[in-house]
């Protein structure tokens, strides 16, 4: 061992990195003249003493790193310039990763000049794990709100698209590169556009983290092909290095209104007929009476439909009061409301029609079914005949009481029964 080793085998030992010289003797092949405790640790190799050395690099290397090492060092030699990479080494206890930089370097031995190389690490195990973890944080975060159901929105300071999952690009039909660094208002139709700033600067300002966007009231989003779509929205604020950024969770509830619009629809429909029922009819008459207009009422009842039943059958009866709530609509749908009252009785509002308007559509109504003068195929294979008796009664000054206008209207119908039915009678 030259002195020159010796002195450098003390100095790399002193040192917390790992430190090895290379050098290439007269057949290119990679000795080690010197490396540090560190070194060994660094590759899983037995430590040696000062006097084993030099060493072949091959035997310090462990199989695995050896071929990439060796081509570093080789570009190393070959250029002249220095060399940096990372290179992970499973050792007992896990994988390490360094960071390995080699730096050649000229001196004199024996009169001599040789070139050598010096390597040096850095352990980064702990650096390359937390980048890990954060990697692994990310993606969880990414596919969490990924599969969210419900789209979520993250719009920055200037209201502009920062985060859009994928439930969000199926709401509003955008994919999300078309929308990130887009302004939200984009998503907003244009009637709630100019209220929108001022919504999210006075949340900005409120203490409030998060709520709930208006309740009472239907939200709509707008989609790419202009529709509206109805929506749930809860936001919520972020503090990020100061600056604050806003994330919007959006339920799309069209199934749900959809719903509703037809809960309410049933609650005021006849399921027979389709025909508006009692409860809608009242509502009409009602919101007449408020005001001071003219409002008369028509009672139709099916003459003998027991009859009908009896001879045709239950599901005929019903067709024919299938088919009375079709002529009815037709003969009142400009003027009134034809409803089913029950059983096979049903009334008409006539809103802003004086009696003798009221008695001439009654007339029509009752001469269009005795003379079966409409089109339908009757499942019965032949048209079952049918009449009507209907009563009249039309609203008097001041009256606002639908039950003593239908009274009276019930009365007349009584009259045209007692007449001897297919008649209308005031
Ligand atoms: P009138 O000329 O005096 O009115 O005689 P009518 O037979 O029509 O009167 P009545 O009140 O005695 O009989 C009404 C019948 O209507 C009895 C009932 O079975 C039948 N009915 C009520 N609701 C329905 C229904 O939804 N479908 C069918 N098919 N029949 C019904
Ligand atoms: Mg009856
Ligand atoms: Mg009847």
């Amino acid at each position: 061992m030259t002195e020159w080793s010796v002195r450098l085998q003390e100095f790399v030992d002193s040192i917390a990195a790992s430190v090895a010289v290379v050098a290439a003797d007269q057949s290119r092949q990679l000795i080690v003249p010197a490396c540090n405790r560190n070194f060994f640790e660094m590759t899983g190799g037995r430590p040696l003493g000062s006097h084993e050395f030099p060493i072949e690099f091959d035997a310090l290397v462990p199989s695995y790193a050896r071929r990439e090492f060796r081509d570093k060092l080789h570009e190393c030699f070959n250029s002249g310039i220095a060399q940096e990479f990372e290179q992970a080494y499973d050792l007992k206890d896990g994988t390490h990763w360094w960071r390995l930089s080699l730096k050649p370097f000229r001196h004199t031995e024996g009169g001599d000049a040789v070139l050598e190389i010096l390597i040096t690490g850095l352990d980064i195990t702990p650096k390359m794990e937390l980048t890990h973890q954060l990697q692994v944080s990310t993606s969880r975060f990414r596919s969490v709100v990924d599969a969210a159901y419900d789209a979520i929105i993250t719009i920055d300071q200037e209201h502009n698209v920062t985060l859009f999952n994928r439930a969000a690009e199926n709401l509003f039909g955008y994919d999300a590169s078309e929308m990130i660094g887009q302004p939200l208002l984009r998503l907003i139709p244009e009637p709630y556009r100019s209220r929108h700033d001022g919504y999210v600067h006075q949340f900005a300002r409120s203490p409030v983290k998060s709520r709930q966007m208006n309740e009472r009231i239907r939200i709509h989003g707008l989609h790419h092909d202009g529709s509206l779509v109805p929506v749930e929205i809860a936001i919520s604020k972020i503090n990020v290095d100061g600056l604050l950024e806003f994330t919007a969770i959006i339920r799309d509830i069209a199934d749900q209104v959809r719903l509703m619009d037809l809960l309410q629809k049933q609650a005021v429909t006849d399921q027979l007929t389709g025909l508006p029922n009692r409860r809608e009819f009242l509502e009409v008459t009602d919101n007449c009476l408020g005001s001071s207009e003219d409002l008369s009422v028509l009672m139709l009842d099916i003459d003998h439909f027991k009859v009908v039943n009896d001879t045709y059958g239950h599901d005929a009866g019903d067709e024919v009061l299938s088919v009375l709530a079709k002529i009815g609509t037709a003969v009142t749908s400009k003027v009134g409301v034809f409803a089913r009252w029950g059983g096979e009785e049903f009334v008409v509002a006539l809103p802003n029609t004086r009696l003798d308007q009221a008695r001439a559509i009654a007339e029509q109504l009752r001469l269009t079914i005795a003379n079966q003068d409409f089109k339908h195929d009757w499942h019965t294979g032949k048209p079952i005949p049918f009449t009507v008796s209907i009563g009249v009664a039309t609203r008097t000054a001041g009256e606002a009481d639908t039950a003593t206008i239908l009274k009276r209207a019930d009365e007349a119908l009584y009259k045209a029964k007692e007449g001897g039915r297919n008649r209308v009678m005031s």
